[in-house]
């Protein structure tokens, strides 16, 4: 056989908003496509109409196009060489397949109802069988393997409404490779008859993500865990269908755990322990809820895109910052782990800080001019940009410039009393009035200069940096820590950082 070009898909369903187990599933697979020259391509499985959310997959698209890890295929993508890709507008092609299903024997029509189902579900609950409506229990139910086939085309012809199920042998090994997990085998008697066709005239997930895959000249079949029980059942729709030639290769990926790692990471526990599980804010149309999401809380794609890589990859070598560039190159599916891969908030956040330090100042001022707007901070850009230049060290987003920074724009509102009780001591009054004296002297007021002043002060009265260094920082800006001390007192200027050493000599007292 030749080579085929590769082609990956992603196949979410819009049931809501992406979560970032989905972005990763997303990522492995414009990671894969990228890396073999192939094609990615966007499908939405929108079968099941019940589940259907507006405005789920219009936040699909959005978040693929902040993260940088666009289709070049598929809805909203591309030229649409395998249009349509969302498979409500594909009905008309599964009908097709379930019909070459049946007339080759690996399917049948079940007019079962509701009741009858639920009933034999009973009674296998009684004699403690898992329910199944397999070999064994579907000739006790009403469908074209038991009935006659004048009854099933009196039953059809009058409307009734049926389903057309897969005919699965009695007891069969299926056996497949999947590149993560090795060999995986599963016997047919551990397997039931699933729908391939609703009677709303939908195919399932099932056929439609077979047929389609098949159609769409998928080569590789990358999607989560929760999908490996579903993949025998593939497995043998490609054989029923005489598409074994050509059936994609699987990969199933491992979970993303959460932080403890007892279990899949949910919406809750980011909650519970206030970090994102979506990529974007989601508002729920149906509640208005509210759910936060990476670029709002304030984190850069590369670094969301970067982190989400290393959870369930990894590259062999003890890097861990990569750019999109060098995940591209370094990716490949045998060095993604079989385990589930814990959720670790820090080392979410230590990525937003690499990639943080790594802005010019410019664009951090630009994420950071928001947050001064909200709060009703007027500054040059040139202000707000040397402050992103101090701060950048110091935070993990822009928007903790302002949290931890505020007093570049506005009076510090309180001294830290932690902070106070600890340091300032008796000789502390003298030295900052000493200092501000030597500060409203002075005619140059740049860091260097303020540096030797603040010696001379030092000298003068016997005290050592580490003695007072804190106290100053405390007196100008109300915090015991930041950035740079006296490149942040030059910022501030002059009067600003004389009147608040006066403030402070007037206030701490009233703390201790
Ligand atoms: N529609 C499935 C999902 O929502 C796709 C699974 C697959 O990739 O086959 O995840």
């Amino acid at each position: 056989m030749t080579e085929r070009r590769v082609r990956v898909r992603f196949a979410p369903s819009p049931t809501g908003p992406l979560h970032i187990g989905g972005v990763r599933t997303a990522l492995y697979n414009y990671l894969f496509a990228r890396k073999h020259g192939g094609d990615f391509i966007l499908r939405i499985e929108d079968t099941d109409q019940t589940r259907y959310v507006p405005g789920a997959e219009n936040y699909i698209i959005e978040a693929l196009k902040w993260l940088g890890i666009e289709p070049n295929e598929g809805v909203g993508f591309g030229d649409g060489s395998h249009a349509p890709y969302r498979q409500s507008e594909r009905k008309h092609l599964y009908r097709e397949y379930a019909e070459k299903l049946l007339a080759s024997g690996h399917a049948y029509y079940a007019f079962d109802t509701t009741e009858e189902l639920e009933a034999m579900r009973e009674r296998l609950k009684a004699s403690n069988i898992a329910s199944q409506y397999d070999a064994i229990t579907r000739m006790a139910m009403k469908n074209s393997l038991t009935l006659s086939e004048d009854e099933v085309i009196r039953r059809i012809g009058s409307g009734e409404p049926y389903v057309i199920r897969i005919k699965l042998p009695k007891k069969e090994e299926v056996k497949f490779q999947d590149m993560i997990r090795g060999w995986v085998s599963v016997s047919t008697s551990q397997m039931d008859d699933k729908v391939l066709y609703k009677s709303d005239g939908m195919p399932t997930y099932h056929l439609a993500n077979v047929v389609d895959d098949y159609l769409m000249q998928t080569t590789h079949v990358i999607r989560g865990e929760e999908w490996l029980p579903s993949a025998p059942l593939h497995v043998l729709l490609y054989r029923y269908l005489g598409w074994e030639e050509v059936m994609p290769e699987f990969a199933h990926l491992p979970l993303l755990l959460k932080p403890e790692g007892n279990g899949k990471l949910s919406k809750r526990d980011g909650d519970r322990l206030g970090f994102p599980v979506f990529p974007l804010e989601w508002e729920d149309p149906s509640t208005g809820e509210v759910s936060s999401g990476y670029r709002e809380t304030g984190y850069f794609s590369e670094a969301v895109v970067n982190m989400l890589a290393l959870l369930g990859w990894n590259g062999g070598t003890t890097q861990e910052v990569f750019t999109k560039e060098e995940l591209i190159q370094a990716f490949s599916i045998e060095r993604v782990s079989k385990h589930g891969a814990k959720f670790d908030q820090n080392k979410a956040r230590w990525f937003n800080q690499q990639y943080l330090r790594q802005r010019d100042d410019t664009d951090i001022a630009e994420r950071l001019k928001p947050v001064l707007v909200a709060n009703q901070v007027h500054a040059s850009d040139d202000y707000i940009t040397k402050v992103c230049g101090l701060m950048k060290e110091k935070v993990h987003f822009p928007k903790e410039i302002w949290d931890l920074g505020y007093y570049f724009f506005i009076e510090p509102l309180k001294f830290d009393a932690e902070v106070v009780k600890k340091r300032w001591k008796d000789f502390a009054p003298a030295f900052i009035g000493s200092l501000k004296d030597k500060f409203n002297r002075s005619t140059i007021f740049t860091a260097g200069e303020i540096e030797k002043l603040f010696n001379e002060a030092l000298a003068e009265q016997n005290l050592q940096s580490k003695d007072v260094l804190q106290v100053f920082r405390l007196s100008v800006s109300g915090m015991g820590a930041g950035a740079p001390i006296f490149e942040t007192v030059e910022l501030l200027g002059k009067d600003k950082v004389v009147n608040r050493m006066e403030r402070a000599l007037n206030e701490i007292h009233t703390y201790a």
